[in-house]
């Protein structure tokens, strides 16, 4: 049966008479060893023998032709030509004979393109520039070649001059040319390289190109469409490969793997793109723990290697835990700051607010304590703290603020005991000039209130010098055991789901979905790096009842729409989950300097 797939890898490698799975293994094998011993041939099939930018005393006496932009000049004597690997000194040659290649050197503006031929000298002694890579040599030219002149540029390209983004955007080929720019486009495609490498080569993994025209998927985020040559009928373009993935599992492709474009029209929101790239993974007879694994193997084998390693695995955390301490569900794991339940030292307290909040169902009190807040926080920051409670959550926030011998300044101070105090000093280990900041109410919100203003002093500590958050550490982590639903926020009598709806229910809780279905956690998990969500996804529904039961029973959906995934469903679907990465979120993340 597998005889056509036997062909395929046996045109690929060595002719061999094994079996099928012994040419798949040697073919994984043979390609990652040739992939490893390669080194990247850069001038091969182009009008340049060698790169700016590799010139070294190893090519002394080599006869060189070099492509690149004119970066500098001086004295008409030396110019630098800049490619993307680097810069290099050329003499312009100063003898009569010599007059025309003198001329197009000196003549050509500032960002000409030139092609210019010679030889490798070494550097007059004294003259070497140990800044720069190619600085023991230099380039004697022979003869150069304008290949295209430039007109007066928007802004110089270079990296160290400030220009404004709009203007960057503008003219983004012209940025491009910047030495970060190009580090950052080719880390990229360095990683994505590995990815594959990790996923084709050592896991078996196949790359399948889905469809970008499709139908509106219910749930999610909301769709672009695009008008169709029938009138009144639209596509619409999918906000991932999800149903086509899951289609896939029941055709019997059991690994697969897409760089995938998505789309989705979110608005302006920060940190959203409309278009963004996700590696897309799915594997049938799967479970949570396989996926988080190959997941952790594949950002560890694909990191860029000048960076601090990703250790494995990752710490996970579940949602509930995640809301609780730290009042979102993506926490920044890098500092501390943690929420803190205070509601037991309060139950008699007599400050009005207080004993409103804790009267009610689901009321608690919270605080965090802002190290040094004293020193680093000034009055109208705590006013603005205050201002943003009250008009985003609709909540008062106290400042509390520890002296010394554990004597508070508040405008509660004279309500809280002593054992009230010395319970707080013990609960947030408060030290003195700590700020506390407290809040009461339903504890969803006083947690989401009070992660957000975790954030802002964080940022505002920094702003003024604290060391608090490591830029070069990578704190990757899990989050799980979502709830598999959320009441909507427009109405929360209904429900939607946490994280789309082929997601299945955590097998502990399936007795509450005929019941409680808002109890019911799900096997959904999120990767969380730094503090953004890089990662998603979960364990899917492959039971068509059930999927059935959820899309028009829980989440009232219109069922027609997804008939033909209900159906495959019905076929014998293996059981198979999966997750998308979002690189450029993820990458974004990686301090990217050029070293
Ligand atoms: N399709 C999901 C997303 O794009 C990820 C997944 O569940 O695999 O968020």
């Amino acid at each position: 049966m597998f005889c056509w797939l036997s062909r395929l890898y046996r045109g690929l490698s060595r002719p061999t008479r094994r079996t099928t799975q012994l040419i798949w293994g040697s073919f994984s094998r043979s390609l990652v060893l040739s992939s490893q011993r390669r080194i990247p041939e850069l001038s091969s099939f182009v009008a340049r023998t060698n790169t700016c930018g590799e010139l070294r005393s190893s090519h002394l006496g080599q006869e060189v032709t070099l492509c690149g932009w004119i970066q500098y000049r001086r004295q008409n004597i030396f110019l630098v030509l800049r490619d993307f690997h680097g810069l290099v000194q050329v003499i312009i040659p100063q003898d009569e004979s010599a007059a025309s290649v003198k001329k197009i050197l000196c003549e050509a503006p500032m960002e000409s393109v030139v092609q210019v031929s010679g030889t490798v000298i070494s550097r007059p002694p004294g003259q070497e520039n140990p800044k720069m890579p190619t600085g023991e040599i230099e380039i004697k030219v022979k003869t150069a070649k304008l290949l295209n002149s430039c007109k007066k540029l928007p802004f110089e390209i270079k990296d160290f001059v400030k220009k404004t983004e709009a203007l960057r955007l503008r003219y983004r080929y012209l940025d491009l040319r910047g030495v970060q720019m190009q580090y950052n486009l080719r880390l990229r495609s360095q990683m994505v390289m590995k990815m594959r490498e990790y996923l084709c080569n050592l896991h078996g993994f196949v790359d399948i190109e889905t469809p970008t025209l499709f139908k509106r998927t219910p749930g999610g985020a909301k769709e672009f469409v695009i008008p169709s040559r029938e009138p009144g009928k639209f596509y619409s373009l999918p906000q991932s490969p999800q149903q086509f993935k899951q289609l896939l599992m029941v055709g019997g492709l059991d690994r697969y793997f897409q760089v995938a474009r998505c789309y989705r029209d979110e608005g302006s929101r920060p940190d959203r793109q409309p278009e963004f790239t996700q590696i897309d993974i799915e594997m049938s007879f799967v479970e949570q723990t396989g996926i988080q694994s190959l997941t952790e193997g594949l950002l560890q084998y694909s990191w860029p290697s000048d960076r601090d390693p990703v250790v494995v695995p990752f710490p996970s955390m579940t949602f509930a835990e995640a809301l609780a301490s730290y009042g979102t569900d993506k926490p920044d794991t890098r500092f501390g700051m943690k929420i803190v339940d205070i509601s037991d030292m309060f139950r008699n307290t007599e400050v009005g607010f207080l004993q409103d909040a804790l009267s009610k169902p689901q009321g608690t009190i919270k605080a965090i304590c802002i190290p040094e807040g004293e020193k680093y926080l000034k009055r109208k920051d705590i006013e603005s703290i205050r201002k943003f409670a009250a008009d985003h959550f609709n909540q008062e926030v106290l400042p509390i603020f520890l002296k010394t011998n554990n004597n508070w300044n508040s405008p509660v101070a004279k309500f809280i005991m002593e054992k009230q105090g010395l319970g707080l000093i013990r609960l947030l280990e408060t030290q003195e000039e700590d700020v506390v900041l407290l809040t009461a109410g339903e504890h969803k919100k006083a947690c989401s209130l009070l992660g957000k203003l975790r954030l802002e002093c964080a940022d505002l500590l920094e702003a003024r010098g604290v060391a608090l958050r490591d830029p070069a550490l990578f704190s990757f982590l899990w989050v799980v055991d979502f709830p598999l639903f959320f009441p909507k926020e427009e109405n929360p009598e209904e429900l939607e789901t946490a994280h789309h709806p082929f997601t299945a229910p955590h097998p502990s809780d399936i007795h509450h979905l005929y019941t409680e279905p808002q109890k019911v956690r799900s096997q959904h998990y999120d990767l969380v790096l730094n503090g953004s969500e890089i990662g998603g996804g979960s364990i899917r529904i492959h039971d068509a009842e059930l999927q059935h039961y959820i899309l028009a029973t829980v989440l009232k959906e219109d069922v027609k729409l997804l008939s033909h995934l209900l159906q495959a469903l019905d076929y014998g679907a293996p059981p198979h989950g999966g997750i998308a990465i979002d690189y450029h979120r993820a990458l974004s993340r990686v301090p990217c300097a050029v070293q």
